[in-house]
C-alpha cells in the first residue's frame, strides 16, 4: 500500500474545552483554598482520588467528601521529555504517582525538585495552588 501523501502546516492548534464538574465542584473549590479533596464511598468504602461522584467500585452514588493531609510516598516517577501538544510550552518535567496516607493513589507533576533527586520512596506531600493565569492545579512538592 502507498504511503498517502500529505501537506505539513506549521500551524499551531489550540483547543479549549470545558469539563463538566457540577457533582465535583467541591474538590474543585477546595483547590482554591489550599485543600485536597477526596470521595468516599458510603457503601462499600472506596476512597477515590481524584474524587468521583459514582463509586467505580459498586456503583452507589452516596459519598462522602474527605479532606486528604496530601502526605505521601513516591511509587514510581518520570521525566516527561518529549511532551503531548498540551504542555508543548512547558520544560520538561517530571510526573509521579505517592500513595497518600490515606491508602489512596495520585498521580501528579513533582516540582521543587530535579530528576537526579527523585527516588521511590522519597516523602512528598499533595498540594493545591492557584496558577498565575487563574486555574487551579495540584502537585507533589518534596518534604
Ligand atoms: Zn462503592
Amino acid at each position: 500500500m502507498d504511503k498517502p501523501l500529505t501537506l505539513k502546516s506549521n500551524r499551531t492548534l489550540q483547543i479549549t474545552y470545558n469539563l463538566p464538574i457540577s457533582r465535583t465542584s467541591k474538590f474543585w473549590e477546595g483547590l482554591k483554598e489550599g485543600k485536597i479533596y477526596a470521595t468516599k464511598c458510603e457503601k462499600c468504602g472506596r476512597l477515590h482520588f481524584p474524587p468521583v461522584a459514582d463509586c467505580g467500585e459498586c456503583g452507589s452514588s452516596n459519598m462522602k467528601w474527605i479532606e486528604l493531609d496530601g502526605e505521601g510516598e513516591i511509587e514510581t516517577f518520570t521525566q516527561v521529555v518529549v511532551k503531548p501538544a498540551s504542555f508543548s510550552k512547558e520544560s520538561s518535567y517530571i510526573v509521579a504517582i505517592a500513595r497518600l496516607k490515606e491508602g489512596v493513589k495520585a498521580l501528579a507533576w513533582l516540582i521543587g525538585v530535579e530528576r537526579e533527586d527523585v527516588e521511590v520512596g522519597m516523602k512528598v506531600r499533595l498540594v493545591a495552588r492557584v496558577t498565575s493565569d487563574g486555574r487551579v492545579a495540584y502537585e507533589f512538592v518534596p518534604i
